[in-house]
């Protein structure tokens, strides 16, 4: 008998067949999970713990998800002990399976709160809510109170202000009530037959992204999708004006300069460079500097000023171009769960400290070196002369230069290949920011759950993932350089 959870529900609720394939194709590929998603996933079980500890007194329903009986049972008792809360208390009812996160003892009933890692309440923790509201009331529990729970976007490490806040969202669950038992019914009778029919749309990102997203939407290097700064909402409604392929817009469709450079480079089938590159490189004149960051986001922040999720630098890289025309190369990365911003602070104040101009890729440096000016005062002034010698390429790529490679991307890791060839990330083991960023974490704070020769590879694995960058910029320049001479 196929059953629903929390999760199942909500995925539904988006859309039937992404819930259906979810269901009938559990070890689909687009599920797997990824060491970003898995860190995803781990940062919530952690905010689940500390909200837990809000709760003094409370007990856990500790039992393996599967065993449903065991679960309800275990509830049952623990709601009828003193305990003043119960942590994943287990209930199900109408083929619908739901572990609440917290549930609150009051004087008049329950109060259900569901924890969640985010900094707000999103779209999707209502209809998370209000169906677990509903099997806790159909098994015959007074449910007269419904939060969620989420970090607090204010606080900051090392504590000012509290880390997690409770939000009363009764009124909107209680609004969802009528609606729940025919959305279960649909959704069960949908997954007892054949994978439905559900055309594309602006369901397919909210309230986030579908995994299977390449299965149903047209895989064409010229899908409406990859139209420049297109965004989901924008490129649904051309869809719904049957407008499915950039080559379908309309002559006078509204674009903006670089969507109409993009046109053109796809229609004539090649790379196109605007007579405006030689004067938008002018101030790149050599020899140059290149830097590039990695950063590492926690849910709950351990350095000081952080908030969750705020991101903060853990490396760097910086080539430099030298006189002689060779290049010179600086790595860094943080060693150990103790904040480094300081330690980075000063390498990279020395490594840069001949360049006189610095190429980053993007403004990611400046926003970081400006923050690093708040939280090191006494490098106030030497990181002020580094932001006074940052130069942002992106710009100049975007502004200028157009190649049907790009899929509507200036990122980095899009422009590379059409533009500089010989060079990729096909050969290292970390090939994204993402990546990158969810394994510094684990080598700065789980390291001593890493075997010592897998700490030294992962070590390097980040060290050259960063190098490249730079040195992708590098060649990106040469390569820019060499197209404004024509
Ligand atoms: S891509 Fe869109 S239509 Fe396809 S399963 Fe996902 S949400 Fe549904």
């Amino acid at each position: 008998m196929i059953r629903l959870s929390k999760s199942r529900f909500v995925a539904g609720v988006q859309c039937h067949k992404q819930l259906w394939w979810k269901v009938h194709e559990p070890a689909a590929e687009e599920l797997q999970v990824g060491k970003v998603l898995q860190d995803l996933f781990d940062q919530g079980v952690i905010v689940g713990q500390l909200a837990q500890g809000e709760f003094p007194g409370g007990v856990l329903i500790d039992l393996p998800h599967n065993a449903v009986e065991e679960r309800v049972e275990a509830t049952r008792a623990a709601l009828a002990s003193p305990a003043p809360a119960v942590f994943e208390a287990s209930f199900f009812a109408d083929r619908v399976f739901v572990a609440v996160d917290v549930l609150l003892k009051t004087p008049t009933g329950h109060t259900l709160i569901e924890v969640k890692s985010s900094t707000q309440i999103k779209d999707g923790h209502l209809a998370d809510a209000a169906v677990q509201t509903w099997v806790l009331r159909r098994s015959g529990l007074t449910v007269d109170g419904v939060e969620i729970m989420h970090l607090n976007k204010e606080y900051r490490h090392p504590g000012h202000g509290s880390l997690l806040v409770r939000e009363d969202v009764t009124e909107g669950v209680e609004a969802l009530q009528a609606d729940i038992p025919a959305m279960v019914a649909e959704q069960l009778a949908m997954l007892d037959g054949p994978v439905p029919d559900r055309k594309i749309g602006a369901h397919c990102f909210e309230p986030r992204e579908c995994p299977f997203f390449d299965r149903c939407w047209p895989d064409d290097p010229d899908r409406i999708m990859t139209l420049y700064s297109v965004g989901p909402k924008k490129a649904v409604a051309y869809i719904e004006q049957g407008i499915n392929r950039i080559g379908d817009l309309p002559v006078g469709a509204k674009l903006s300069e670089t969507a109409r450079r993009q046109l053109r480079s796809l229609k004539e089938d090649r790379l196109i460079v605007e007579p405006t590159l030689a004067k938008a490189l002018e101030p790149f004149d050599g020899p140059l500097g290149y830097l590039d960051f990695e950063t590492v986001a926690r849910a709950v922040p351990v350095w000081d000023g952080l908030a969750p999720w705020g991101q903060s630098t853990a490396q760097f890289s910086f080539h430099e171009e030298l006189p002689d025309g060779t290049v010179r190369h600086v790595g860094w990365l943080a060693e150990g769960p103790d904040d480094p911003r300081r330690e980075l602070a000063i390498a990279m104040i020395e490594a840069t400290r001949n360049a006189r101009r610095i190429v980053t890729y993007s403004a990611f440096e400046k926003t970081r070196i400006s923050e690093l000016q708040r939280l090191v005062p006494e490098l106030h002034d030497p990181l002020e002369e580094l932001l006074g010698k940052l130069l942002d390429l992106l710009p100049v790529v975007r502004n200028n230069v157009y190649h049907p490679g790009f899929l509507g991307s200036f990122s980095l890791k899009y422009i590379l290949t059409p533009l500089v060839p010989s060079l990729s990330y096909q050969d290292l083991v970390i090939v994204d920011g993402m990546e990158a960023s969810v394994e510094i974490a684990r080598l700065l704070f789980v390291a001593h759950k890493i075997p010592v020769a897998e700490r030294d590879r992962l070590r390097q694995d980040l060290l050259a993932y960063c190098e490249r960058d730079t040195l992708a910029t590098v060649e990106l320049m040469r390569t820019l350089k060499g197209l404004s001479h024509g």
